[in-house]
């Protein structure tokens, strides 16, 4: 690890390492940060069908492979570290990364920290997290093979890890806090035509789990009737959102009521030479694809930012073909 880069890259998720191709391959020098496996959500992801070009569905942890392969052949680090905060140097006009042990500076940051499974803070959620709650079918569902299991949620996530889980599970009882669910309808038929080895329990929250050393019930309410009962279980998985990993800046730049980076369509934030890409940014749609997407404008901006501040700009990069006129593009107003 050196003392500086031009560009650091918070998340070694799709979007991250997206940024980290399109930053090296454009001359910048990269680091990447990363706590965990390069990869993010995806790394746990049994199969991705909707990756245009990869037809036939790809195993996450192969497709996360091949983007880290892919960002260290173009030359960018990938530093396993945690980013404690993210902040302004304080007398060069340079980025100042704190990690849990040491810093480092860049001339730019992209803030590409994802999102993390969010909880739903019922009584022994806590006591018995890893214990019989789980919130990664690929990881443990193998535990509860020909077991029974509770998933809790409706949305893409819930159904699609819902649909994996049925590979091994005996049963599974799907508990949605609607009459409907959230997911795509694709992934919704998919789950409908598994019953009854699925049932759904609709309109209704899970308010407890119970067990002894590990998770073995999950007392359920129903919301129209008021009736609870006790669904006895071998896991339970959560599914129900996720919440960005926006701490490292939270008095840094401005983020949503719920903590996500608010961006322009530049993803440039609030505060000059900072952008922020994939989960962690405020938007409606949250996939692979766009968080790559996001990644690469990401760095597009960043290296603008950069290379203005080395005095290397080619500015006519900054000119748009606006029907017959040429229009300077003015979203770069934080360069
Ligand atoms: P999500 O879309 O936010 O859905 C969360 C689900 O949990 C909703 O059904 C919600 O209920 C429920 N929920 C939230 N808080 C709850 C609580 N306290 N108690 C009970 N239920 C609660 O989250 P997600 O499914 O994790 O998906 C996140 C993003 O990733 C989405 O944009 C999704 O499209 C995307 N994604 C896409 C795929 C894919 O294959 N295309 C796969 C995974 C994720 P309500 O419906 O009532 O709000």
């Amino acid at each position: 690890m050196q003392d500086f880069y031009d560009l650091a890259i918070i998340g070694g998720g799709p979007a991250g390492l997206t940024a980290g191709i399109y930053g090296a391959r454009s001359g910048l020098s990269v680091a990447i940060f990363e706590k965990q496996f390069p990869g993010g959500q995806v790394v746990s992801t049994d199969s991705i069908e909707n990756f245009p070009g990869i037809a036939g569905p790809v195993n996450g942890f192969e497709l996360a492979e091949r983007m880290k392969r892919q960002v260290e052949e173009f030359g960018a680090e990938i530093i396993a570290a945690e980013v404690a905060a993210l902040e302004d140097a304080p007398d060069n006009g340079h980025k100042l990364i704190r990690l849990s042990e040491g810093r480092v500076q860049s001339m730019a940051a992209i803030i590409a920290s994802g999102a993390s499974y969010r909880k739903l803070g019922i009584l022994g959620e806590e006591r018995f997290w890893g214990k019989g709650i789980s919130c990664c079918a690929t990881c443990d569902g193998a535990f509860y093979r020909n077991k029974n299991v509770v998933v809790v949620g409706g949305g893409d996530t819930a159904v699609k890890e819902a649909i994996f889980l049925t590979r091994l599970v005996k049963k599974l009882t799907l508990v949605h806090r609607r009459d409907r669910l959230r997911a795509d309808k694709v992934l919704q038929d998919q789950l409908f035509a598994l019953q009854p080895q699925v049932e759904f329990k609709w309109d209704s929250v899970a308010e407890e789990i119970i067990g002894r050393e590990k998770a073995e019930g999950v007392v359920v309410k129903n919301l129209k009737s008021g009736a609870t009962e006790t669904l006895s279980c071998n896991g339970v998985f959560i599914f129900v959102g996720f919440t960005p990993n926006s701490e490292l800046v939270q008095d840094y730049l401005e983020t949503d009521e719920n903590g996500y980076i608010v961006t322009d369509q530049e993803m440039a934030t609030s505060v000059a030479g900072v952008y922020a890409c994939g989960d962690v940014r405020k938007k409606s749609l949250r996939q692979i694809v766009t968080a790559c997407g996001e990644g690469a404008a990401a760095a597009f901006s960043a290296q603008h930012y950069v290379e203005k501040r080395k005095g290397t700009l080619y500015e006519q990069m900054f000119s748009l073909w606006m029907g017959d006129e040429t229009k300077e593009v003015t979203y770069h107003a934080n360069l």
